[in-house]
């Protein structure tokens, strides 16, 4: 650290506002809001427009107490971020972003490197188990390697943060990378293709490689085109999304990515295209995309029991839910995240009604009530009758959600143990608050086929084969992998309960050798 004479000495920096050179002077114990307050006062910059600082060079310098001083030669100019146009000033905004980036990506996201490490362990624990071949996990090793190195090069602790979006103070969904290093359109055709697919590998890929999946499937979709988005735009915002998940051990950005993806394979099975418009479709990617948004890892009947602040402020109504959406219209009113921003103010109101209707028919309170409803539709179906497409793309929404057991064995595997790795974090918290658990949320009495069977045979087989009948082309590659996943946790139960029984006869017949 510097050598000033005082810790408590001020701290200048010199700004040029119009050409003037402006001093600000801060204490090295003010918070980076108050420092924030300075700028924008000094600045005459509204406080709704996001700034940053740049220097000379052109590069982004942190806005917090420890920030490097400058002298009156060396000015530092405030930038509004919202006023930088993209399209006119984009090599500029790289520039000072890609440092940026750069920067903010080495300090920030220690959590998600441990979720990742994690999540990796797991498939690696599992391919050892599976007894798969030494170079696959030769490659697991390796990849562990790298990821444990990233992690220390990336070990600043000052980041390290859990907490994504503050239920108190009401900030926080601003990015907090502001553009986007991840590459941009580097997908091999081979995964262009294969990102069509349920068959897709999702646990193959970093976090920045999934952002620039989703990007490419909005460009893909014609989306981009059709709302007249800003590619930049579209960027930020998929970093702001991806900041607005939390590293829970099931609700999760790759959850979110996951449920996008069977979305974008589910448009091309379907051939969505052809029967829903292109708003159709930007609802149902969007909603798929911002449907767990700040998922705080314990579901509604945890909120509502334990009357937390989310319970509170929805009365109980599916509070999870209503907060992924308010979650997403916060991000999208930033107007650096706005995707919708060219979109006229009635279409804007229909999109938004319409994401609101869908990300609160994910709550699986109400999945009985939305499937029979689809259910008295689907035998004569009409593509022209609104009533009957919103309650499509509420079942569409639905089953991506929970389409884990659609995707290949090795895939939707380490998934059951991510969820009840986050249920048994409930369960116990429940037991040490003292709170109604549920059986199927219990270390004591779940297992992994049992949490699977009956999901599979009485909510994920019924709701496939209700689309089924209006798309008969998700049999072969949707419903039968279903089908295969029953039988295989079938087996595994009965494999399960062999054992349980042999050791409990092993436990009786070793008592009564002893006792004889
Ligand atoms: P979400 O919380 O993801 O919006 O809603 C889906 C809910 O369905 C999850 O919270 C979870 O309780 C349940 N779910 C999703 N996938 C599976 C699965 O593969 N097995 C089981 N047992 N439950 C699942
Ligand atoms: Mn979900």
């Amino acid at each position: 650290m510097g050598s000033s004479s005082s810790s408590y000495a001020p701290r200048n920096i010199y700004l040029d506002v119009d050409g003037k050179v402006q001093k600000v002077v801060f204490s090295r114990f003010c918070c980076p809001s108050v420092i924030k307050e300075l700028l924008y006062s000094s600045s005459n910059i509204p406080r709704s427009t996001a700034i940053m600082v740049v220097d000379p060079e052109g590069a982004m310098v942190s806005i917090d107490p420890t920030m490097p001083t400058n002298s009156p030669s060396y000015l530092y100019k405030v930038v509004p971020l919202a006023s930088v146009q993209p399209e006119e000033k984009e090599g500029m905004l790289q520039n000072v972003l890609s440092h940026v980036a750069e920067q903010f990506s080495r300090a920030f996201h220690i959590n998600e490197m441990k979720t990742e490490l994690t999540n990796r362990l797991t498939m690696l624990e599992k391919r050892v188990e599976q007894g798969l071949k030494v170079v696959e996990i030769e490659k697991c090793k390796n990849d562990l390697k790298n990821l444990r190195e990233e992690m220390s090069s990336r070990g600043s602790s000052r980041f390290n943060c859990s907490c994504k979006y503050n239920l108190d103070d009401g900030k926080k969904v601003t990015p907090r990378r502001d553009v986007p290093n991840y590459p941009k359109y580097t997908l091999s055709q081979e995964t262009i293709e294969a990102l069509k697919k349920p068959t897709f590998d999702v646990w193959h890929w970093e976090h920045n490689e999934m952002l620039s999946c989703l990007e490419f499937m909005y460009h893909d979709l014609g989306l981009v085109k059709e709302l007249n988005m800003n590619p930049i735009t579209l960027k930020r915002w998929l970093l702001a999304i991806q900041e607005n998940y939390r590293n829970n051990p099931f609700h999760n950005f790759r959850h979110c990515f996951c449920v996008s993806q069977m979305m974008y394979g589910m448009i091309h099975l379907c051939n969505l295209k052809e029967k829903l418009t292109l708003t159709d479709l930007v609802i149902l990617m969007t909603t798929a995309v911002c449907h767990d948004l700040d998922h705080p890892g314990y579901n509604n009947t945890y909120q509502i029991n334990a009357r937390t602040e989310l319970a509170v402020r929805y009365n109980d109504i599916s509070p999870l839910e209503n907060h992924h959406c308010a979650v997403a219209f916060q991000i999208i009113s930033l107007p650096e995240c706005n995707i919708f921003a060219n979109v006229n103010p009635d279409t804007f109101k229909n999109i938004r009604q319409a994401i609101i209707t869908l990300i609160l028919a994910t709550d699986m309170a109400r999945h009985g009530e939305i499937l029979e409803c689809f259910k008295q539709k689907v035998k004569n179906f009409d593509f022209s009758n609104e009533e009957h497409v919103i309650c499509l793309k509420k079942v569409l929404v639905k089953c991506c959600d929970i389409s884990n057991e659609v995707r290949p064995t090795e895939v939707a595997e380490p998934w059951v143990d991510c969820l009840l790795e986050e249920y048994f974090m409930q369960s116990d918290r429940e037991k040490s608050e003292g709170l109604p658990v549920a059986p199927f949320m219990d270390r004591d009495k779940v297992t992994k086929p049992t949490a699977q069977i009956g999901f599979i045979k009485f909510v994920l087989i019924p709701m496939f084969e209700t689309v089924m009948e209006l798309f008969p082309q998700i049999e072969e590659i949707m419903v039968q992998p279903l089908r295969d996943s029953r039988d295989h946790y079938e087996e595994l139960k009965l494999l399960e309960d062999a054992m349980t029984e042999g050791s409990s006869f092993m436990i009786k017949f070793g008592k009564d050798l002893k006792s004889q």
